[in-house]
């Protein structure tokens, strides 16, 4: 009787990993199918500037609602994409779809789409050919696809992705590092960076009400990616003084709840109007 307290938790440990394990499994197998069955999609987030209110394009991200489960968040699903070795597949699908759906805006001073690109994307060769095809098929526009990549994966393999990325600048491809500030990246990369855009992270932007730090730690981010010639976007901007800040700051796109969250591609063309300017100034 005396062992049991001491065994029971090894016991539901390693029955929590097993089913775990066997969760991910399953879903492999279901988002396999999801894939083939077309059962993802894209949902758009809107970004305005912080000057003058217009649009600064959408950021892509994709959606999962699953059968039985219903919504799965990205970051589950595309972390088993990775493993499975289904991200190819996925990424040229949100390319391709994110491309298609806002290449209606073709006729006004377009919009742009941002993608998420992850780890072992970038790195495939065949990456290149699916950004090429992509584009040839939709808009002939490499300047109005913005490819956003974490700051963390760039630091990992900084020289390969150097030269990667700057392939794809010279064609007119915008690169932003996105969720920058969590990765450490030292500041003599900085200067080196092939890179046009810097997303600061939300966890900076979202503590930035409560915390002078967190505001002086944007505010120098601001500074130091323009003496750079960096455009910064700010993520999860969710209340006015957020957005108010940074904008005095000199914050060039916002985006997040306050401006709007993530639409369907329908409730796209109310976003590359004009009377938005008024709403937003
Ligand atoms: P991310 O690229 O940093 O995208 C921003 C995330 O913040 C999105 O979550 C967005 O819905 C959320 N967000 C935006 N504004 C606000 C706000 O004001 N408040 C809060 N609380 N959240 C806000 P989502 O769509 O769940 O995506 C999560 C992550 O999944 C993304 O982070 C990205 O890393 C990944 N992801 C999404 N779509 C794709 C994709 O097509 N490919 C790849 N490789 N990764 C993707
Ligand atoms: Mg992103
Ligand atoms: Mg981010
Ligand atoms: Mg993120």
């Amino acid at each position: 009787r005396s062992t049991r307290p001491i065994m029971r938790p090894l016991l539901l440990y390693t029955d929590m990993q097993q089913e775990a394990q066997t969760d991910t499994y399953l879903l492999e197998a279901d988002l396999r199918a999801a894939l083939a069955a077309k059962e993802l999609s894209v949902q758009y987030q809107p970004k305005v500037s912080f000057t003058n209110g217009s649009s600064a394009g959408f950021e892509a991200l994709v959606r999962w609602n699953h059968p039985h489960r219903g919504q799965i968040p990205p970051e589950l699903f595309v972390a088993i994409a990775e493993s499975a070795g289904l991200i190819g597949e996925m990424t040229e699908w949100v390319i391709q779809t994110a491309l298609r759906e806002t290449s209606n805006f073709k006729g006004c001073e377009s919009p742009g789409v941002s993608v998420n690109v992850s780890a072992t994307m970038l790195f495939d060769p065949c990456f290149p050919f699916v950004i090429d095809s992509a584009i040839s098929m939709w808009n002939d526009d490499y300047s109005r696809l913005t490819l956003e990549i974490t700051e963390s994966l760039l630091m990992e393999n900084f020289e390969g992705a150097f030269s990667l990325l700057s392939d794809l600048r010279q064609k007119g491809i915008t690169i932003s590092i996105d969720d920058f500030g969590t990765g450490y990246s030292s500041l003599a990369y900085f200067k080196r960076l092939p890179v046009d855009e810097v997303k600061i992270d939300r966890s900076f932007i979202t503590n930035m009400t409560q915390s002078v730090e967190d505001q002086r730690l944007v505010e120098a981010i601001i500074d130091l990616s323009h003496k750079f010639d960096l455009q910064v976007v700010a993520e999860g901007i969710e209340d006015e003084q957020t957005y108010d800040t940074l904008r005095a700051m000199g914050c060039d796109v916002a985006q997040g709840y306050y401006i709007s969250k993530p639409v369907d591609a329908e409730g796209l063309p109310l976003w590359t109007s004009e009377p938005l300017e008024s709403q937003y100034n």
